[in-house]
């Protein structure tokens, strides 16, 4: 704006200078065209009296820079000073010739072919009826100009300088105010500032408050977004068509595992991702298409949510939503996994005793292996009710379901009666059963606390050696009650101890003692249902202990 104000100034006084300077030259002009046409005449009178008086010898002594010429009364030139009057032409249709010869004075302006320019002539009658007369050149507007050109340029040059100096300051002097101004409070200025700008700044006033205003929600408003998105455990990514990232939080960086922290509009997406199907859900998205696939990770697995975002009509980006799905999926596998055990473990007693029934049925046994056949339904029929029981006890515990009321039970008093249970087939294998400790109080639901202790002890003994020994130690360190049974079986292999507790696991089936594989598994979920845990040591062909420690009784349905 100073550079537009001073150029205008600057103009102006240039503007203001030309107009004076031809003015001037104008005026002066004028002034020397009357001056010149005054002289002229003072001159041919003054000459027409000297040639009165002295007759062609005045002309010897006439020292004059103009143009004299005396003309006889038939136009012959009897005298010029410029040029040989024998060559010269007849003059008495000379304009001013005439004029004078008429009126006594003569007076012309035209282009002289003698002079090659503009000639002013004053002729002057003398009494014996002769003409004088004086000439000299008219000067054009431009050789004026020209004569004055180096005072001109001189007066032009400090005029400038004087006014560009003047400009500058003035412009600066006119802006100084306005820059002064504070925009960000234009209702706070006090004191030098144009009267003009008011209704300017009372608008920027209400502007800067309504921008304010709107930039307040905005915060508002980003920050909810930062406080919904940053609480979701769903990774958010939101990006633009050339795959960077706009937005995102922080669950979505832990999700793809990346330590990048995006730069917004500028990191592209698939530099915090690379894998694959991440890369394919974005693409599609872009292309326009909602997109859904998993991307497996070593044992995680993540679902990726990838829909193009419109916006006027135009695909102008896409929304990812990044899930962690690694639990639903391994359940999912467990589910599968365990449906097709079921499936073959009740298949095996089943196939066992519809082929025992058809034998029975064609009559082709003898009556004396009736019973034998009869007795091997039996006993897989056994083995399918004792299977069903066990996955009917599982899918309770699954389901957070009871099989009674929550009590204080005896831990001690529990373990004898299911020693009880286990003796017959202890006493078959010569094994010695031992119960150490004493009274422990501990909470829970009977039935799912002996179910626990008697599947514990009942591994124990089927495990074991011949001549071995199984040992239960009730405790009640201070902490909660504390279960031990210890054997002096087969052992566990150490990548086994984890596996045990899981659904059908055997460690070896061949050997197996045609149980169900699930007395470990209710063990686990019964434990964890009534707030206990469970430990497992074992050394191979030495034995295996198993302890269960049970939480505070005042805690244990916390
Ligand atoms: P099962 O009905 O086969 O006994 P469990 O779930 O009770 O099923 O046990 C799973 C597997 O763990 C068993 O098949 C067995 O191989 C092993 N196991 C369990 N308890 C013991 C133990 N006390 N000593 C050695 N191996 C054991």
């Amino acid at each position: 704006m100073t550079k537009r104000i001073f150029r205008a100034i600057l103009t102006v006084a240039l503007a203001a200078l030309l107009a004076a300077l031809t003015l001037i030259v104008g005026v002066l002009h004028g002034y020397f065209e009357s001056r010149t046409e005054a002289d002229l005449n003072q001159q041919a009178v003054t000459i027409a009296r000297g040639v009165s008086l002295g007759g062609m010898e005045y002309f010897d002594g006439l020292r004059i820079s103009s143009r004299v010429t005396w003309v006889g009364r038939d136009g012959t030139v009897l005298y010029d000073n410029w040029q040989d009057a024998v060559t010269m032409e007849n003059h008495s249709s000379r304009e001013e010739i005439k004029e004078a010869m008429t009126l006594g004075k003569g007076t012309a302006v035209r282009w002289s072919d003698t002079l090659g320019q503009t000639t002013i002539y004053c002729a002057v009658r003398l009494d014996d009826g002769t003409v004088v007369r004086a000439a000299s050149t008219r000067y054009s507007v431009w050789a004026l100009v020209l004569q004055a050109v180096q005072p001109i340029l001189v007066v032009v040059a400090a005029a400038m300088l004087l006014a560009a100096l003047l400009a500058s300051r003035l412009s600066k002097s006119i802006v100084r105010p306005i820059n002064e101004l504070d925009l960000n409070n234009p209702g706070g200025v006090s004191g030098d500032f144009y009267d003009e700008l008011t209704p300017l700044l009372t608008r920027l006033r209400v502007q800067n408050h309504e921008i304010h205003q709107q930039m307040e929600q905005l915060r508002r408003r980003q920050e909810e977004f930062s406080a919904i998105t940053e609480n979701m455990s769903e990774g958010f990514l939101v990006l633009d068509i050339r795959t960077r990232v706009l937005s995102n939080n922080s669950a979505a960086l832990r999700l793809m595992e990346t330590s990048c922290v995006p730069v917004p509009g500028e990191t592209s997406a698939f530099v915090l991702c690379r894998e694959e199907g991440f890369r394919r859900c974005v693409e599609e998205a872009l292309a326009g298409r909602r997109r859904e696939r998993m991307v497996y990770r070593e044992n995680l697995c993540r679902q990726i949510i990838a829909s193009p975002v419109m916006q006027d009509g135009h695909l102008s980006g896409a929304v990812l939503v990044i899930l962690d799905v690694t639990e639903r999926e391994q359940r999912e596998s467990l589910r599968r996994e365990f449906t097709a055990n079921v499936s073959h473990e009740l298949k095996t007693p089943l196939t066992a005793i519809s082929g025992t029934a058809e034998i029975l049925e064609n009559g082709t046994v003898k009556p004396e292996d009736v019973a034998h056949f009869a007795g091997n339904i039996h006993r897989e029929a056994g083995r399918l009710i004792e299977l069903v029981n066990d996955i009917i006890k599982l899918s309770r515990l699954d389901e957070g379901g009871t099989d009674g009321p929550w009590e204080q039970v005896d831990l001690y008093h529990l373990v004898g009666n299911v020693l009880d249970q286990v003796r017959p087939a202890a006493e078959k294998r010569k094994l010695k059963l031992t119960l150490k400790g004493g009274p422990a109080m501990a909470s829970g639901v009977p039935q799912i606390l002996e179910e626990i202790i008697y599947n514990l002890c009942d591994n124990a003994v089927a495990y074991n050696r011949e001549g071995g020994s199984v040992t239960v130690t009730v405790e009640d360190a201070g902490e909660g009650a504390r279960l031990t049974v210890e054997d002096t079986g087969v052992g566990i292999p150490a990548e086994a101890r984890d596996r045990v507790f899981e659904r059908f696991y055997r460690v070896d089936k061949s050997h197996s003692r045609g149980g169900t594989g699930l007395g470990l598994s209710i063990v686990k979920h019964g434990a964890a249902y009534l707030g206990a845990s469970v430990s497992l040591r074992s050394e191979m062909g030495k034995g295996s202990t198993f302890v269960l420690t049970f939480p505070p009784v005042r805690d244990a349905r916390d």
